[in-house]
């Protein structure tokens, strides 16, 4: 059976590039087909009929039409353009974060419904409210588990007991958090007091309509934001690491199958 030369499929337009004279490159997150980078032939030109349905933070609609190297977006259709976020200078770089975030924790070609989900929710929740701070650490938190990062937050990390209600200690290289018996068997921890601890079970849980009811304190806050930026960073700093150490295992030749 051969491969159907064009398809359809949802998408947010998470950034663009200008490509040649007059074209576009989109970095879309799509809802099955995982991150997809795609031309827009014409996009930069006054008389493009696809130019204002291929914008950054569009939620859109679209055709593609493979190509050799890239596929070809033939048509799109905007669903949600976000026009409170994008009226807004400041939710737009609120929405920005979300996006960038998206783009760095996603690899190419690789489904991921769930977060393509949370993305969409996420931009239609921060039009409607004033605090995101509640918000950016929930899409944190669920981002790296959609990606394969879920922190573990219940028992120790080393002996695996349920974890008391007592300042225990988060893990960014173990993933997770360690009671203080085992607060040794980890390089690099950070306190974590038992209400920070309650808060990120309860946004791990996934359900933002209880999760946004929170109220935090200022110093719960910070904690919280260390706790998981510090985590992301973590996650994101290896990843880079372990690309980079791939690309010269490559260069050198090692790891590649023409030995
Ligand atoms: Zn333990």
């Amino acid at each position: 059976m051969s491969i159907p030369n064009t398809y359809k499929t949802e998408a947010i337009v998470l950034k663009h590039a200008d490509l040649g004279e007059a074209d576009r490159i989109l970095t879309l997150c799509t809802s099955n087909l995982g991150k997809l980078r795609a031309v827009v032939k014409g996009a930069r030109r006054t008389t493009s009929k696809l130019a204002g349905h291929v914008e950054p933070l569009t939620h859109c609609s679209m055709m593609l039409v493979r190509g050799r190297q890239m596929d070809i977006v033939s048509q799109s259709q905007t669903i949600e353009s976000f026009l409170p976020i994008r009226n807004d200078l400041w939710l737009t770089a609120q929405a920005l974060y979300l996006v960038e975030l998206t783009d760095v924790f996603t690899s190419e070609a690789t489904e991921n419904y769930p977060v393509y989900k949370l993305l969409l929710d996420a931009l239609h929740h921060l039009s409607r409210i004033r605090h995101v701070t509640l918000l950016f650490r929930y899409f944190e938190l669920q981002l790296v588990g959609h990606v394969g990062y879920q922190p573990q937050l219940r028992q120790c990390l080393n002996c695996q007991l349920p974890l008391e209600p007592v300042q225990n200690l988060f893990s960014p290289s173990g993933g997770g958090v360690l009671c203080p018996n085992c607060a040794h068997t980890e390089p690099v921890i950070q306190p974590i007091s038992v209400n920070t601890l309650k808060v990120l079970r309860l946004l791990q849980r996934g359900d933002w309509a209880t999760a946004s009811r929170l109220r935090l304190n200022p110093d719960l806050s910070r904690e919280l934001e260390r706790v998981i930026q510090g985590y992301a960073r973590y996650l994101l700093e290896r990843e880079i690491k372990s690309t980079s150490f791939l690309d010269r295992l490559r260069k050198e030749g090692i790891g590649s199958s023409s030995d």
